[in-house]
């Protein structure tokens, strides 16, 4: 996050009327006082992120729209409020600059960080219950709604946790913006964002990149070139699914320089594939603030659709407001995504284009565990690049479900490969399966290759 950027918000959640539309995906709270406490409160806390910051990311996306930069988003699918310790935020944000450093060095191009955190504490789910032995709870939606283990207390839906996922997500972003300004994230410390991870091929083909990357910087440095304050901080950005409106209301501020309404519970936010209803209130949200948006697309959307969508959230095409993230399917994205593109003709260059081969290629195994292939992953990225080059568009950047940790919850991978009879030695997410640090570097390494052409 950039020190240039201005522009406090200033408090005014409760002095918006938001239009009463349908809304998918929300918790049943059971009390009504207990609510409207939490959310006066959650009115008054001070913004998590500054609008000037927001515009800053709507520049940076604005150049990933134009091909002139790509985008790594990734982290958990759910954060939970146990796993907001040091180590984990760390690890998540090494692998995260690790993978951009690949990404960098084969694009040649600037790559613009974001971290699926400080919020990500939401899920929608495909049933609103859940049965265990006969016995039927509500489901589980994340720590921000409700807690995982399968008892009543635990998952009734609990508005102070609307606060608790507040509290974590500035602890979170307050780390996040130490390593990445206070010198953690300096260029001349590549080899030290390696350390510390269980070592195998993709870690020691980053070392030797690492190398090279050195000496370059020292070759830099030498000749006078390399600005050492700039080397010393990266630009990083948070995102989440903008999924609980009680959340994301009081959290909007008026920018005081413009009048201007921004969601300043992240830099990013996206909608997902479930509620991005045109006539819903999750797109009526977005469409009210300023922050950059994310809109999720799968195998099913067609251009009408896609069109409405720009009018409504982007009705002037602004640059680097608007980015659509397809999710379709390592065996679907082929025969669907070229067709849509084309389809919208010159309208499809105004936008950013980034894909998430994640949410469309989930299967259960045989021991049922929810998981993914690292090869329909890769497939799904290459198909991603095949329909931009078929169209004549920018593939803009990846969205991952990612882990600094040594799990074993997606299968396959080129090297230490995870087979399915693997996936219960560590199996740690509470919702979808992520990649571990050898795979989010391996694919890394693959996409830079793609990147390379
Ligand atoms: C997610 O990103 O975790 C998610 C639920 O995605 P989608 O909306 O694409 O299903
Ligand atoms: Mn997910």
């Amino acid at each position: 996050m950039s020190t240039e950027t201005t522009g406090l918000a200033t408090a005014s959640g409760t002095d918006i009327t938001w239009p009463d539309l349908p809304a998918q995906q929300q918790p049943t709270w059971l009390d009504p006082a207990e609510l409207a406490q939490v959310l006066s409160v959650l009115a008054t806390y001070p913004p998590l992120v500054f609008a000037g910051e927001c515009d800053l990311l709507r520049t940076r996306m604005a150049a990933v729209s134009q091909g002139r930069a790509f985008t790594l988003q990734g982290g958990d699918c759910a954060e939970t409020l146990a796993d907001v310790t040091g180590p984990n935020i760390r690890d998540r944000i090494k692998t995260i600059l690790q993978m951009a450093v690949v990404l960098t060095y084969g694009a040649g191009m600037p790559i613009v960080k974001v971290g699926r955190v400080a919020g990500q504490f939401a899920k929608p789910r495909s049933s609103d219950t859940e049965t265990r032995d006969g016995v039927t709870l509500p489901a589980y939606r994340g720590d921000m709604v409700n807690g995982f283990e399968f008892t009543p207390e635990a998952r009734r839906h609990d508005p102070d946790r609307l606060l608790r996922a507040y509290h974590a997500s500035s602890a979170t972003l307050n780390l996040v913006r130490g390593f990445t300004s206070g010198g953690f994230a300096d260029l001349r410390s590549v080899h030290a964002w390696n350390k510390g991870f269980i070592q195998g091929p993709a870690q020691a083909r980053y070392e030797q990149m690492a190398y090279q990357i050195d000496r370059a910087v020292r070759f830099l440095e030498a000749s006078g070139v390399a600005d050492a304050e700039e080397m010393r901080r990266v630009e990083f950005f948070s995102a989440h699914e903008a999924l609980v409106l009680d959340y994301e209301r009081p959290m909007v501020r008026r920018d005081h320089r413009t009048g201007l309404l921004y969601d300043t519970s992240s830099h990013f936010v996206w909608v997902g594939e479930r509620t991005r209803d045109l006539d819903g209130a999750h797109i009526d949200f977005v469409s009210r603030v300023q922050n950059p948006i994310g809109i999720k697309l799968g195998p099913t959307a067609d251009r009408d659709t896609v069109l409405r969508l720009m009018d409504k959230v982007d009705p002037d095409r602004e640059p680097g407001r608007l980015t659509f993230i397809t999710r379709m399917g390592a065996s679907t994205i082929r025969e669907v995504l070229p067709g849509l593109l084309t389809s919208l003709g010159d309208e499809a260059s105004r936008v950013s284009w980034i894909c998430d081969p994640m949410h469309g290629n989930t299967f259960t195994s045989p021991s049922g565990y929810k998981t993914r292939r690292f090869e329909d992953v890769v497939e799904e990225v290459r198909g991603f690049f095949a329909a931009h080059e078929e169209a004549g568009t920018h593939p803009g950047g990846l969205h991952v479900e990612l882990t600094g940790n040594d799990v074993t919850e997606c299968v396959g991978g080129t090297t230490a490969a995870i087979d399915l009879e693997d996936l219960g030695l560590r199996y740690e997410t509470l919702c979808d399966p992520r990649l571990n640090h050898q795979q989010s570097l391996e694919l890394a390494f693959i996409v830079a290759e793609m990147l390379e052409r």
